[in-house]
């Protein structure tokens, strides 16, 4: 950051910021408009410290979504200047404007003022099954233990699995903006999320919410979705892999994965030499 920049900010602080809201309570108006709420910025204020001042000060009707207030929960991504970004995570001051504009995530219903309706997210990521499949059901619904990974087999989904299903990809995305029925940037991360994952064998069954008209085909690689992410899952690179996974199924192209075995391998039978052995347990 510029020292101008530096300067910039801190002359802000003790200032007046203006907050304009969006209001809607589908139970009195009939269409969501905005409110302009004014208060004095003190230093280290987000976003949602903003709004829940207003909400404690000025207008206690004012509704939205928060919990964790510390980038972990997902639930306070709001609209903001343009963004979709989590509000307990965006200082005001780093907005570098003395306008806030904060309305609920777009792509999504709204269920009153800030507080987006994420059905949608939820169903859809339903439809892709977020959780690992095996053929061997006996084991799935009777584990008799851990298996295991190499660090490069963890290394292949890791990223994917630090979703918090905030929503702002979805609300960034300009295909769901004109498509509500298309997988969506987040369900597709996380059906590729448990596809790469070696204990997974369930791509077949994931096939059908994928590889349909309202499926990955329908992303054109904007990658607003990677841009808009909190943490870095970049859906827009996991559907690009989902495609290439596709199509090396249709043509046969695809190897299928080394499946994982269990840590502790029954009597006779031999560890694989690749996973390091795991280590001791340290509480009884
Ligand atoms: S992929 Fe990123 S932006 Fe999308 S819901 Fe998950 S954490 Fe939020």
């Amino acid at each position: 950051m510029s020292s101008e920049t530096k300067e910039r900010r801190e002359k802000r602080y003790g200032k007046l910021v203006i907050f304009k809201i969006l209001r809607y309570d589908p139970d009195k108006d009939q269409k969501p408009y905005y409110k302009t709420y004014k208060f004095t910025l003190e230093r280290g204020m987000t976003v949602l410290d903003g709004v829940m001042h207003i909400k404690e000060n000025q207008d206690s009707s004012l509704s939205y979504r928060k919990s964790c207030r510390m980038g972990i929960c997902g639930s306070c991504a709001m609209f903001i200047n343009g963004l979709p970004l989590l509000s307990c995570q965006t200082q005001i001051v780093e907005l570098d404007s003395d306008v806030i504009v904060v309305r609920p995530l777009p792509n999504f219903p709204i269920i009153r003022d800030l507080v987006p309706d994420l059905d949608t997210l939820f169903k859809k990521l339903l439809e892709i099954k977020p959780y690992i499949i095996r053929s061997d059901v006996d084991e799935m619904d009777r584990p008799s233990g851990e298996f295991a990974q190499t660090p490069e087999e963890l290394e292949r989904y890791i990223q994917f699995s630090y979703c918090i299903k905030c929503g702002a990809c979805v609300a960034a995305c300009p295909t769901v903006s004109t498509d509500d029925k298309f997988v969506g940037p987040q369900a597709a991360a996380q059906a590729y999320r448990y596809i790469v994952d070696t204990r997974d064998d369930g791509f077949k069954s994931r096939l059908g919410s994928l590889d349909k008209k309202h499926g990955v085909w329908r992303c054109h690689f904007p990658g607003a979705c990677s841009e808009a992410c909190p943490k870095g899952v970049d859906p827009a690179f996991a559907i690009q892999l989902l495609k290439r996974g596709i199509i090396a199924r249709r043509y046969g192209l695809k190897k299928p994965h080394k499946p994982a075995s269990l840590a502790v391998q029954p009597e006779g039978v031999k560890p694989r030499p690749d996973i390091p052995k795991a280590p001791e347990p340290t509480v009884g």
